[in-house]
């Protein structure tokens, strides 16, 4: 009885719909500054079902000379529940757009959705907080009411014919079409979410990976050092002897610190923990702390620091810049200056380390952030490595420019955050 009524126009328009549905779920999926940006995703969203409702409008299932039967309600609704009233208001402009320019201008169209916008942007709020069953027959009850309750307004103002197809597609059908795509928006959301979450846990991965390398890496000079005291252990040797074997176990006890230095300063347990991170305020702190083997050099720091949010772990952050301000440092053993600057641009946080040292070759730089590649006599090579790793762990990139003793450059982009550091907590609209 009711495959009647499913013939290949009611199809088409389902088909609208889902084309409308997976259109706003790939872009949303592929696209990090849609994500970022409220603003942007309710316009993407508001884009995909409007086209999705003129399709469905200019391919109905039939026109009736009172009125033209199609699904658009559902992506009309749709964009109203998930979106807010503004992505609702944006709906019903281009919807009595289209149907004007289609089909003429008719008053009760717009009556009609102007109260499915009102009613739709009120439960809106509540509707995208609610678990994914409740959301379900929340959606199917309400394109059900919605659509009694404009039928009778229909009636009573305009003497509307009603007619069993009309009954149909109107009240019995979309209520099912609707649950169906908030089906299936909460599914591909839910897919969104956890490939997210994967991802977050390969980073967390890597970082780990580091640290049983680094380990392994501190190991070997304790060994050396190890065999060398038991060498010193086993009686009396020539003084020359002793302290050959005394200071090669130095010099390995140094390695280790300078490896634990490079990656280890700020480790405490639990680092994995992200949190809202102002860059001013931590890059402060980190020239603060080098400082004093600034001076040392005769390299003085300068800073120009814009109060940007990046999410992140502090201990790393610290670390990363206090590996790349030691580099900069290392590079000018004649003095120089180190210059730090943050700015704010647009969904991004940019800050620059810059220095007039030794400079790099095109090598070098190809090379920069490969583990173990050093130039310096006592270098470890972890550090710009560590550097770079943390970077790529918050979601950032870097670029260098060098010039053989002029100085280097190194632009890192940090995807900015809205969220206020806890100091200064305060909820962000949203
Ligand atoms: P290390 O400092 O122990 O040598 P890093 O991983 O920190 O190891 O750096 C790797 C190499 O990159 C350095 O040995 C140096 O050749 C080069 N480098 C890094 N930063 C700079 C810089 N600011 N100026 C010139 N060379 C640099
Ligand atoms: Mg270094």
């Amino acid at each position: 009885m009711a495959g009647l009524y499913i013939n290949q126009h009611v199809l088409n328009n389902l088909f609208y719909i889902l084309v409308g549905v997976f259109a706003f779920s790939f872009i949303y999926d592929h696209s990090a500054a849609i994500r970022r940006r409220l603003l942007y995703s309710r316009v993407l969203l508001g884009a995909c079902l409007t086209l999705a409702a003129v399709l469905c409008m200019k391919f109905p299932i039939y026109i009736d000379p009172a009125c033209v039967h199609d699904f658009r309600q559902v992506p009309f609704l749709l964009g109203t529940l998930y979106g807010g009233s503004a992505v609702g208001a944006v709906l019903l402009t281009m919807l009595m757009l289209a149907r004007t320019i289609l089909y003429g201008f008719q008053p009760l169209t717009l009556i009609v959705y102007a109260i499915m916008l009102a009613a739709a942007a009120v439960v809106s709020p509540l509707f995208r907080r609610l678990p994914r069953p409740s959301k379900l027959f929340t959606a199917l009850g309400l394109t059900f009411l919605l659509a009694v309750l404009t039928t009778f307004v229909a009636v009573v103002i305009a003497d509307f014919q009603v007619t069993k197809p009309y009954i149909i597609y109107f009240i019995l059908m979309p209520p099912f079409v609707m649950m169906f795509a908030v089906y299936l928006m909460e599914t591909l959301h839910e897919a969104q979410l956890a490939r997210a979450e994967l991802m977050k846990m390969e980073k967390m991965e890597i970082v780990s990976q580091l640290a049983a390398s680094i380990s392994h890496e501190i190991r070997n000079p304790l060994t050396v050092v190890k065999g060398f005291i038991q060498l010193l252990q086993t009686g009396p040797l020539p003084r020359e002897t002793e302290e050959r074997y005394i200071r090669i176990a130095l010099e390995e006890l140094e390695r280790a610190e300078a490896i634990i230095r490079d990656y280890l300063t700020f480790a405490k347990p639990a680092p994995k923990e992200t949190e809202p991170i102002d860059v001013a305020i931590q890059l402060q702190k980190v020239l603060q702390m080098i400082a004093p083997m600034a001076h040392m050099h005769s390299v003085s720091l300068s800073s120009s620091l814009d109060h940007g949010i990046v999410i992140g772990n502090v201990q790393y952050f610290q670390q990363c810049f206090l590996n790349l301000f030691k580099n900069s440092i290392e590079a000018m053993p004649n003095g120089g200056t180190l210059r730090v600057t943050a700015e704010h641009r647009g969904t991004a946080v940019v800050i620059t380390v810059s220095d007039n040292g030794v400079g790099m070759t095109k090598e070098q730089v190809r090379r920069f952030g490969e583990p173990y590649f050093s130039t310096k006599e006592k270098g470890t090579g972890l550090g710009a490595m560590v550097a770079v790793k943390i970077i790529e762990q918050m979601g950032g990139t870097w670029n260098i420019e060098s010039a053989v003793q002029k100085g280097t450059t190194l632009t890192i982009t940090l995807p900015a955050s809205r969220v206020k550091p806890p100091t200064a907590e305060r909820s962000v609209a949203g």
